[in-house]
């Protein structure tokens, strides 16, 4: 009997589903933490070239499928429905991962760029600059979606742990550098404001400004712990954007003048802090 119950209440469940949803992917959408995800075409799902390898990355692959294109048999959902809506899930991530790097699904994803979806950066000379989602490996289960500035370039983790948990391969590493890349003129400006600003950021630079003197000051003053300076920067892990796996050529450059700067400093710190430490 529970049997004949479940298969009732699933079917239940899936006429809801109908009622407010049109399909499985409009459900997806609207489904609270979910909003940094965009809209894949049905023809892109379809179109089984594009799907290419993800069979062996899923579970119960082609009922997945066939619950994310609305076409799953009744009898088959009862047995495997719980099980099934993770790894239909994880497919729904992994094809997303490949339709944002699509000329659509590019465009798609600068609507919700532009409209701040991804919230904005924290740091306040990056006057309210709109993030956007990366992974830190295409490889599911290893790590969670960061955001990632491009105008100050550093990533940060998303402030709601529902969007914290997301994992970072549905949006993979070379997503927001391939926008850039596509779209060469919202490279945000490395200073002043932009056009995404608040408006009052020119006040908020000035503010930052003083008070950083004002940290610096105390840090001379009375800080002093016998931290290296050096060492310090030697630990400094630096995020590097790629494109396929690739480092972005002209940052890539930059990093390398950037790091032979900072080598240079770190050197002389170490002169002026060594004799003080014996
Ligand atoms: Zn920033």
């Amino acid at each position: 009997m529970p049997n004949k119950h479940g298969r009732y209440l699933n079917r239940l469940r899936l006429g809801l589903l109908q009622t407010y949803y049109s399909s499985w992917i409009s459900w997806f959408l609207s489904s609270k933490g979910n909003e940094y995800f965009c809209e894949v075409d049905e023809d892109f799902i379809v179109d089984r070239f594009n799907l290419t390898g993800l069979n062996n990355e899923v579970a119960n692959y082609s009922q997945a499928l066939d619950l994310i294109t609305d076409n799953l048999d009744d009898d088959i959902q009862d047995e495997l429905r719980g099980s099934l809506d993770v790894q239909a899930r994880l497919l729904y991530g992994l094809i997303h991962a490949r339709w944002i790097i699509t000329a659509r699904g590019l465009q798609k994803m600068l609507e919700k760029y532009k409209r701040a979806d991804f919230g904005r950066c924290p740091r306040v000379l990056c006057h309210q600059q709109p993030l956007l989602p990366v992974g830190l490996t295409d490889i599911p289960y290893e790590k969670s979606v960061k955001l990632y500035c491009g105008r100050c370039e550093d990533l940060y983790s998303p402030k709601s742990s529902r969007h914290g948990s997301i994992d970072g391969a549905y949006f993979g590493t070379t997503f927001p550098h391939l926008l850039f890349l596509v779209y060469p003129t919202l490279l945000p400006p490395k200073s002043g404001p932009s056009d995404f600003g608040s408006g009052s950021s020119r006040d908020m630079a000035g503010d930052s400004r003083r008070r950083r003197l004002r940290e610096e000051q105390e840090i001379a003053e009375g800080g002093g712990d016998a931290i290296s300076t050096a060492s310090v920067a030697l630990k400094a892990d630096r995020y590097r954007p790629k494109i396929y796996g690739f480092q972005v050529h002209e940052i890539a450059k930059l990093q390398r003048w950037q790091e032979a700067v900072r080598d240079r400093q770190v050197a002389r710190l170490e002169s002026l802090e060594d004799p003080a430490r014996t």
